[in-house]
């Protein structure tokens, strides 16, 4: 069985019932058919599995399902390519608009799933359509129809981002990088950028206060559990210190949540996604 721990940038989690790196929109629509339930994983960077597995068949997107190519001001690319790929040729073609994905370490499936964005701009600015191939069969869907909004869409396991379409505006090279090279130093002021993180825990708040300005406020920042920390240089941030299994994620999440309950009254909503039987306290 495939150690899924060593799929997330974390570094946590349990085995998957079965593993499958499919290549072509054939295979994976070969795996579907099966009608076993499946989930997708791209670069695992924003994902918890559960420490028991996951009773699933677990895709890793391969091959052409992770090639990208530029055709005009259109990149297409497969739901496994990474966004650090994507931007590279995207550069190399003198398109610009896609730069605020420098700092996000994951792929275009990945990126649809959760509409990622950061620095004012998110897939949902930049996205076309989608090829998403289901048991029922493969269909394209548009921005609106996947329902892309702050970090959510309307996707859910069993529907598989298998290629993407992102519409950039021309833009001189060395624009771009260095605009890259600036996000990229405001990123490594702020936050963790060398620790095993899954990024940010929480979704902002609708608050004055940011979900990580408000944990520090609750003195969290440093705060462990097990082999778990909340990042001593930014509170919306747990890294593996260690050793870490996701149970002890899941408790600093829970005291987490129950801080900024007690002291704001505010409800904070997960980012990160979860796989596997475990749910949030
Ligand atoms: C250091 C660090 C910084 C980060 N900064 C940001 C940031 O600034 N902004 C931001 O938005 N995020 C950020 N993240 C979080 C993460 O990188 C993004 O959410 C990213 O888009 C997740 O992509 P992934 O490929 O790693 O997806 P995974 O973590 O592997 O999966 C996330 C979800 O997408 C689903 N999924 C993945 N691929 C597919 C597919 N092909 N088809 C269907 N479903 C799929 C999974 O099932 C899961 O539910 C950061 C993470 C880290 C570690």
């Amino acid at each position: 069985m495939t150690d899924l721990s060593r799929y997330t940038t974390l570094g946590t989690g349990g085995p998957a019932r079965e593993f499958a790196e499919p290549e072509t929109v054939a295979e994976v629509e070969e795996l579907l058919r099966r009608n076993d339930p499946v989930a997708t994983i791209g670069l695992g960077s924003n994902l918890l599995v559960a420490d028991d597995g996951v009773d699933a068949l677990v895709l890793k997107l391969a091959g052409e399902l992770a090639a990208v190519e530029v055709e005009g001001n259109l990149v297409r690319a497969g739901g496994g390519a990474a966004n650090a790929v994507c931007l590279h040729r995207a550069r190399a073609a003198g398109l610009g608009g896609f730069e605020f994905a420098c700092a996000i370490p994951g792929t275009i499936g990945g990126g649809i799933w959760m509409n990622g964005g950061a620095y004012g701009g998110d897939f949902s600015q930049v996205l076309v359509r989608a090829l998403v191939a289901t048991a029922d069969g493969t269909g394209w869907l548009n921005r609106k129809e996947l329902g892309l909004s702050y970090r959510h869409s309307n996707l859910r396991h069993g529907q598989v981002v298998l290629q993407a379409e992102l519409r950039l505006s021309q833009r001189p090279p060395d624009e771009i990088k260095a605009a890259v090279r600036e996000l990229n130093a405001r990123r490594k002021d702020a936050q963790p950028t060398n620790r095993r993180t899954f990024g940010s825990v929480f979704k902002n708040p609708d608050h004055q206060l940011s979900a990580g300005r408000m944990l520090d406020a609750c003195g969290l920042k440093g705060h462990r559990i097990g082999g778990a920390q909340i990042s001593p240089k930014h509170a919306n941030f747990i890294e593996n210190a260690g050793g870490a299994r996701t149970e002890d994620a899941l408790a600093l999440i829970a005291e987490a949540r129950r801080r900024a309950r007690e002291q704001y009254g505010v409800e904070l909503l997960h980012e990160v996604q979860l796989l596997g039987h475990i749910t949030i306290q």
